[in-house]
């Protein structure tokens, strides 16, 4: 198969811009490893301020920040540390207003998000605006990750089970285990290189990257795409519906 277009074009690392939604356990390292790998730009979007419950598993925080916006304060940190990335704070909510046009302005969307109300509204979003969007999530011991591409089958949509709104919130209360999100985030990173420098056959697309941290397995599984998936599938362009509450 030939590679598609935004592939194809091999964007250079210092001309990209990579949007990562969720300043949390998964997105500081992602953030932190995509300035190491020199991105020209990382967008950081998170409305939320640092509380003391964060730190455990957000490494890029400590004490002294807390109370303060999450966005700005790792903007801040990460631009110390990767002087040739522009890191660019977003302390906002992303909705129906504004993420459209954050969308379209960069490269690569990267779901960092918690409540799958919002990562699939995110997802959605991203394919319907044509832009590749690496997702991961992370409950408790476990964890799992992949890469939908625009006009290609086969997305977060066509892979099973998503657990309603109730069951979502409890595990959320469960917690999750700090080095889960650090694997899983550094794997969003490694999508982006990886989509960005070509390697498409690098990438978890049409398939899921599932982590088991407490008996350490780490499995990839493929799946195939949903012919009737309501996104990707033949003939799907609908614009996503609107979330219940976004980040
Ligand atoms: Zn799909």
């Amino acid at each position: 198969m030939s590679s598609p277009p935004f592939l194809a074009a091999r964007a250079r690392f210092s001309h990209a811009r990579v949007l990562i939604v969720g300043v949390g356990g998964l997105g500081c390292p992602a953030a932190q490893l995509l300035g190491a790998a020199g991105i020209g730009q990382v967008t950081l979007v998170d409305p939320d301020r640092m509380s003391l419950s964060n730190l455990h598993r957000q490494l890029l925080f400590d004490e002294q920040d807390l109370d303060k916006a999450k966005a700005v304060v790792a903007a801040k940190k990460l631009s110390g540390l990767f002087a040739a990335t522009r890191f660019v704070p977003l302390p906002v909510t992303i909705d129906e207003s504004n993420a459209p046009s954050l969308i379209a302005a960069h490269d690569w969307v990267v779901d960092a998000t918690d409540g799958w109300d919002t990562k699939l509204w995110l997802h959605d979003l991203a394919l319907y605006h044509e832009r590749p969007v690496s997702h991961a999530g992370a409950m408790g011991w476990q964890g799992q990750a992949l890469t939908a591409l625009p006009n290609i089958p086969g997305c977060l949509r066509c892979v099973a089970h998503f657990p309603d709104a109730e069951e979502d919130a409890s595990c959320q209360q469960a917690g999750i285990i700090p080095g889960v999100v650090q694997l899983l985030g550094a794997r969003l990173a490694a999508e982006v290189v990886a989509g960005l420098t070509g390697h498409e056959e690098a990438l978890l697309v049409r398939k899921v990257l599932h982590v088991d941290a407490y008996r350490m397995r780490i499995r990839v599984v493929p799946f195939a795409p949903d012919p009737n998936c309501r996104v990707c599938g033949v003939g799907a362009r609908l614009a996503p519906a609107r979330p219940a509450e976004s980040v």
